[in-house]
């Protein structure tokens, strides 16, 4: 047995139950299913229509960006390439010079420019003499006319591709380098300009792809010309006049950025000294996306309603299982009102009880959903007779069903295993309980519910009962402390079962209270009922306790093939004695008779004083015979020795007639009658004497003497 936990009285108190409305639950549900369904697919939709966009376009300008930085390397790379070629070139034609005394052929220098042109593709070359007049060109046509032009023009200024100028040709734009040739003769160290290379490596539309391609480029690419005009494209199709556009639209100096016709674009210098300027663009995608973004949030509205449907139907097994759990809190409630009810109809009837007993257990099993109850009561000391007569033996038969000091009844609600076995096991834990409680009687948990665990019958509670020890007027009076323990109720939940929750416990509380008062009320009641058939001189039943015994064992020796037989005495010339001695003596006569009628008879017989000095006594499962005997007995223990009380003492006899069960009549008058008209015949012979009553008893009765 673990430690009693008993419940605070916030723990105990009432609990206002909400009604359970499935419906209402059902909605809430499916409205919070919805919304976890559909919140993140509003969010999503929401990042792809307005975040995805701007990514897009920052990641199209980055891209842009960086394919203009790589773009501008490899122009200053191809610029040095194109510098160093011309310088090999010039230093061939010079070593050519050198040999030939500065005399240089047309012919000669034709080798020498095609060579130079051949090593590096797409570049022309034209070499002029010291004075300027051509000597040989190489390359395609348009670079050959290109780079005689430039030699026609420049020679004297001897730019190259970083000096800063741009060579635009009608055709395009390209990288230029003039390299004078320069020899050294006759050993000595001033140098003489013999010649001068120029080379012209054009900058079109093949140049620019296989650019874009070793660069690994990702989006267009174009190289302006300083004069703001598209120099070359890469690309064609309707993107490339996206760029046109673009190029005109940008400004003719300086540095530019951002998103335009779907396009991100960066414009920058080509490099120090280099005449252009590189345009270089990425397309702005997440337009998919967006539509993706608008399309969900499309699908989202859209989803809404059979979703819903959906999700309502996906919950009824929720709802159904709370219409199950609902009927069943229902039933479980319908069958408390129903012992309730039959608590409140043998409360307000009953005098019996055991009936009482077997009615709290069932309210305390259907109130707790117990699998077995016990209830345990102490004998109330009211309940034996006021005057125990000499001999010690009560001669009262309406008390005797509590002859123990302590009651046990049990019931058990659940017939299985768990039930039955906790029904075992309960009334010897509902005595330990009661002594616990007594042995501290001051305990103000003495009428709280407790909870223990047991082993064989799980969780358990128990609860004192009590009843008022002084009868109050009203309720405002009553004193808890005042209170008297009178017993034990105690429920169990079965092996492996669940503990007793609040609820529980104050029905259990509210039992007890009114088992208590029951008890009282039964217990009064049957004082009452005791004392109405009691004769307070003698402590024998009086003559309506006597009918009503009669009446009982008639009907149930009526039942088999039982017999009975009744004695009716009447004490010799009493009046005579109350004359002598006085009315206190004739008590004490009578007192002593009642004591000497008990010591004659067994237990299971019944004594009554029937009024005055006559008595009946009923003899059960006796014939006359048996009677007779049991007569002669009284009649010795009369006259065996003298009635007394101080100085006074007096020899009283007695008459008895006898009439018997079925012998004498069936019902309970006709066999008294006959009993009455044996006693006559006995007084009639001369008293001190017992007469059987005659088949003739029936003749009419002359009244007796005195
Ligand atoms: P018999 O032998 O014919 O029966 O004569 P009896 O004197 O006994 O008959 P009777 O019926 O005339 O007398 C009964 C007397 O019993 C009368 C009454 O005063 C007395 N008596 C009745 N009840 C009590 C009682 O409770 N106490 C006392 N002391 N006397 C009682
Ligand atoms: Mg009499
Ligand atoms: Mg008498």
């Amino acid at each position: 047995m673990t430690e009693p936990a008993p419940p605070s009285a916030r723990e105990a108190g009432p609990k206002v139950q909400q009604p359970v409305r499935p419906g209402r639950l059902r909605s809430r549900l499916a409205v919070a299913l919805v919304l976890v369904a559909v919140v993140p697919l509003l969010a999503g939709a929401v990042l792809l229509v307005w975040a995805a966009p701007a990514h897009a376009r920052s990641a199209a300008s980055g891209a842009a960006a960086r394919d203009a930085d790589a773009a501008a390397v490899a122009l200053s790379t191809r610029c040095e390439a194109v510098r160093a070629s011309a310088r090999v070139a010039a230093g061939e034609v010079a070593a050519l010079a050198t040999r030939t005394g500065g005399e240089l052929t047309p012919e000669a220098a034709q080798t020498l420019a095609a060579r130079a042109a051949a090593r590096r593709p797409g570049s022309a070359v034209a070499v002029f003499d010291a004075d300027a007049a051509l000597l040989a060109a190489s390359g395609a046509t348009a670079a050959r006319d290109v780079a005689v032009g430039i030699g026609a023009q420049d020679l004297t200024t001897g730019p190259s591709c970083s000096a800063g100028r741009p060579y635009a040709a009608a055709d395009g734009a390209g990288l230029a380098e003039i390299s004078p040739v320069l020899i050294s003769p006759f050993a000595s160290t001033t140098e003489v300009e013999v010649a001068t290379v120029v080379m012209w490596l054009p900058l079109d539309r093949p140049a620019l792809s296989a650019l874009r391609e070793r660069l690994g480029t990702s989006g267009r690419l174009s190289v302006l010309a300083a004069a703001g005009r598209p120099v070359v494209l890469a690309g064609t199709g309707p993107e490339s006049e996206k760029v046109t556009e673009l190029l005109r639209e940008l400004p003719a100096e300086g540095p530019a950025a951002g998103t335009r016709f779907g396009l991100g674009y960066r414009l920058t210098e080509a490099g120090p000294g280099l005449p252009y300027r590189i345009l270089a663009t990425g397309e702005v995608g997440g337009s998919g996306l967006r539509l993706l973004g608008w399309g969900l949030l499309a699908l989202a509205l859209v989803a809404l309603f059979p979703l819903w449907l959906v999700l309502v139907r996906l919950t009824r097994p929720v709802d159904d299982e709370l219409a199950a759990v609902g009927g069943e809190l229902q039933a479980e409630r319908l069958a408390l009102a129903d012992s309730l009810d039959r608590f409140g109809e043998v409360l307000a009837h009953t005098h019996d009880l055991t009936e009482l007993l077997g009615t709290v257990s069932g309210t305390a099993l259907s109130g707790t959903g117990a699998a077995a109850a016990a209830i345990l009561l102490v004998a109330e000391e009211v309940e034996a007779p006021a005057q125990t007569p000499p001999g010690g033996r009560r001669a009262y038969d309406q008390t005797t069903r509590e002859s123990d000091r302590l009651s046990v009844h049990a019931e058990a609600g659940r017939p299985d295993a768990h039930g039955e076995e906790a029904r075992a096991v309960l009334p010897g834990f509902a005595e330990r309980q009661f002594a616990a409680l007594t042995g501290n009687p001051s305990s103000a948990q003495l009428f709280e519910p407790q909870r223990f665990e047991l082993p064989g019958a799980g969780p358990v509670a128990a609860i004192g009962i009590g009843v008022d020890s002084q009868p109050v007027e009203s309720p405002a009076e009553r004193d808890p402390g005042r209170r008297r323990l009178i017993g034990v109720l105690v429920v169990a939940r079965g092996e492996g079962g669940a503990g007793f929750d609040a609820l529980q416990l104050t029905r259990l509380r509210a039992l007890a209270a009114q088992t208590g008062t029951a008890i009282t009320n039964i217990r009064r009641y049957l004082e009452v009922r005791r004392l109405s058939m009691t004769d307070t001189l003698t402590g024998l039943g009086n003559r309506a306790q006597l009918v009503s015994a009669l009446s009982r064992e008639i009907a149930a020796a009526g039942r088999g093939d039982g017999v009975l037989t009744v004695l009716m005495l009447d004490i010799d010339h009493f009046k005579l004695v109350n004359d002598t001695w006085g009315h206190g003596f004739g008590d004490v006569v009578l007192r002593d008779f009642a004591g000497r009628l008990l010591a004659c008879v067994r237990e299971a017989d019944t004594v009554a004083r029937y009024g005055g000095e006559e008595f009946v006594v009923l003899l059960r499962d006796t014939d006359v015979d048996g009677g007779c005997r049991v007569a002669e007995r009284v009649l010795e223990a009369a006259r065996s020795r003298p009635f007394e009380e101080a100085e006074v003492s007096q020899a009283v006899t007695v008459s008895i007639g006898v009439a018997a069960y079925p012998r004498d009549g069936r019902a309970a008058d006709e066999v008294l009658q006959a009993a009455d008209s044996a006693l006559y015949a006995a007084k009639r012979d001369g008293r001190n004497r017992w007469r059987v009553a005659e088949p003739s008893h029936n003749a009419p009765i002359p009244s007796l003497p005195g």
